[in-house]
């Protein structure tokens, strides 16, 4: 892994910022980096930190606890310059979730989100008390269709209130995972070591949206949280996984073979 301030930022071959987004950082706005720890904030941060001012760069994380990937927290210490970390948590994890509504999130209403992830990172940016906010989030068009109709950049109403100016900007988001890994190669970096492990996604180990292949790698690395998901399985008499039309309605054992 490399150190703290040792690698070469310029050596990022990244498609230069749109004009709004070099306006703002001549404007002394503050970029928030919303660093999961995964490749994708990873790669996000190396591309941003090339042409924004160290100064200018705060990074949020949001704690998952227990059912996020241990090591994220230092994974992004590893791979920063040292720039302020903030890290909140919501008042309930994932699991607490589940439990007390009785019921998974779906993949087209990802509440976990909002309530794990981007709930307390707006909140922990708005605490900062800035005034001018960019807000930079991994997201990537190659993802889904979803995501790659979101717009790059733009202002967020809803939080430009109370005379603060608050950005959306997704820097990464024309980038492939190939492009990702390779940023991140070419700053002398390594991804979480989740990625040689198997895993093509990071965030939560069970993810709502994960393939099959992620959630047997998931349950054969972490057999403890893997239990504790089937046994809320159980508990709710649901599914974690949207049925499909291969396969139809699957439990998490089903899926990975896997018994917990
Ligand atoms: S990683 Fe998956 S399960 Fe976790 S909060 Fe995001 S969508 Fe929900």
């Amino acid at each position: 892994m490399t150190s703290q301030n040792s690698f070469d930022f310029m050596q990022l071959d990244t498609a230069k910022p749109p004009q709004e987004v070099l306006d703002l950082i001549a404007r002394g706005a503050a970029f928030v980096i919303n660093h999961s720890g995964g490749k994708d904030s990873q790669a996000m941060y190396l591309m941003v930190r090339k042409y924004v001012p160290a100064a200018q760069i705060v990074l949020v994380h949001a704690d998952l606890g227990e059912v996020e990937w241990a090591g994220a927290v230092q994974h992004i210490k590893s791979t920063t310059a040292g720039e302020p970390l903030h890290i909140c948590r919501a008042r309930r994890n994932l699991l607490e979730m589940i439990a007390e509504r009785g019921m998974f999130p779906s993949p087209s209403q990802r509440q976990c989100t909002s309530d794990l992830k981007r709930g307390p990172i707006e909140k922990t940016i708005r605490h900062l008390g800035v005034k001018l906010i960019v807000n930079c989030m991994g997201m990537r068009a190659q993802e889904s269709s979803g995501r790659s109709k979101l717009a790059t950049f733009k202002l967020s109403e809803r939080n430009s209130k109370a005379g603060r100016e608050w950005y959306d900007w997704l820097p990464i988001h024309a980038m492939t995972t190939d492009q990702v890994f390779s940023e991140i190669a070419a700053a002398g970096q390594q991804p979480h070591w989740i990625y040689a492990a198997g895993m093509s996604r990071f965030s939560c180990c069970f993810c709502v949206m994960s393939n099959q292949a992620d959630l047997t790698t998931a349950a054969r690395l972490n057999p403890s949280l893997y239990r504790k998901y089937v046994d809320l399985e159980k508990s709710t008499g649901q599914v974690m996984m949207m049925p499909s039309k291969t396969h139809g309605r699957r439990t998490l054992e089903q899926i990975t073979g896997i018994a917990a």
